[in-house]
């Protein structure tokens, strides 16, 4: 029996941990962008790789960030599955009593690191598929990777690894949300469905964007079920409006529900405020650098726990873990966003 996200248990909203194990992939997608999370930083990958953060430093780092209140563990990339030694962090961060290690892949290679990553005892996986239309996954992708990745996926759940598909919704998968449905029923899976974000290219954003209200309608029309409005297990996050379909959980991120900003979102004189994600985690890239969301200018010098960990300081750790998490923790839900609103950004 799969477990669902939502069946772990939520006491109250705390912000979750994200290692940026690697700013590389194996696809180029356009709706991402190069290092995926890490792409504000410089890629790491060319003569670099002593700098990039070791499985027993994750597990140092994920040790404090749970004391300190930080949860679930994600582990994403970049494309995590491309490091050798991923099983090695995960089983790593399996270690620290009670946590909860998600892990995000594109799939391509998931199929022959399933079996490495149920023994390192991974609790989820998050599968990003934008398309199940072979010729439409190449094209975004640039890799004729999608019979790979419903590979991997059988897999996975063969293993007993719960997963999760995340589906961007975009203008040319609308139309795939049936499939995607048939695909969770086949393999037992949940579906989740994210906004396209705009990372700088309004003129490609513009032209993909699908208000996630027009997927809700479509449901309701086809399945005649209605949704209710639920946090994210971890608590801290846009709201998810979640449907059950034949079985299938489907929860859609809406950023017109509401989204998470914190004080310095405003007072950063950040260029994005307010944007579509907003706050929810600390992400610690590759090399140690540490942000609270996509974009660089968070108002707050990023700190580098990886270099302060080999320097042995660790009461620095812990004071700055904890000050992120009071930022963090201190967010508060505004419904400020709407596609008009990004549209003016870049208009006005
Ligand atoms: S981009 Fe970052 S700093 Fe700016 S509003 Fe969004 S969450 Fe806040």
């Amino acid at each position: 029996m799969k477990e669902s996200q939502a069946e772990y248990p939520v006491t109250i909203p705390r912000p979750h941990i994200r290692f940026v194990v690697t700013p590389n992939c194996n696809l180029s997608c356009k709706s991402c962008q190069p290092g995926g999370e890490a792409y504000t930083r410089p890629c790491y990958s060319t003569g670099q790789e002593a700098d990039i953060i070791l499985p027993p430093e994750v597990q140092t780092l994920a040790q404090i960030a749970t004391d300190v209140g930080f949860t679930p563990v994600k582990i994403t990339g970049g494309e995590p599955l491309i490091r050798p030694d991923v099983s090695e962090i995960v089983a790593a961060c399996k270690e620290i009593p009670g946590v909860v290690v998600n892990l995000g892949t594109n799939g391509l290679l998931l199929e022959e690191m399933a079996q490495k990553l149920r023994e390192a005892r991974i609790d989820s996986l998050n599968v990003g598929l934008n398309s199940l239309s072979r010729g439409t996954y190449k094209k975004d992708t640039g890799v004729d990777g999608l019979p790979m990745v419903l590979k991997g996926i059988e897999r996975a759940r063969k293993l007993g690894i719960p997963v999760n598909v995340n589906v961007v919704l975009m203008k040319q998968n609308l139309n795939e949300f049936d499939d995607f449905i048939e695909l969770a029923e086949r393999y037992d899976l949940d579906i989740r469905v994210l906004p396209l974000s705009n990372l700088g290219d309004y003129s490609y954003w513009s032209s993909h964007y699908v208000p996630c209200d027009e997927l809700e309608a479509h449901i309701f029309e086809k399945y005649r079920v209605t949704s209710n409005l639920i946090q994210p297990w971890s608590g801290l996050g846009t709201p998810m409006s979640t449907f059950s379909i034949n079985g299938v959980a489907v929860r859609i991120i809406n950023p017109e529900n509401g989204v998470f900003y914190s004080d310095f979102c405003q007072s950063n004189d950040c260029g994005n405020y307010p944007c579509a994600d907003g706050i929810w985690a600390l992400r610690i890239d590759p090399n140690g650098d540490s942000k609270y969301c996509f974009f660089p200018r968070s108002g707050r010098e990023s700190f580098n726990y990886l270099r302060a960990l080999r320097d042995g300081d660790f009461i620095a750790i812990v004071e700055r873990m904890e000050q992120d998490f009071d930022i963090l923790n201190s967010a508060e839900m505004e419904n400020l966003w709407s596609p008009e609103v990004e549209k003016n950004k870049y208009t006005k």
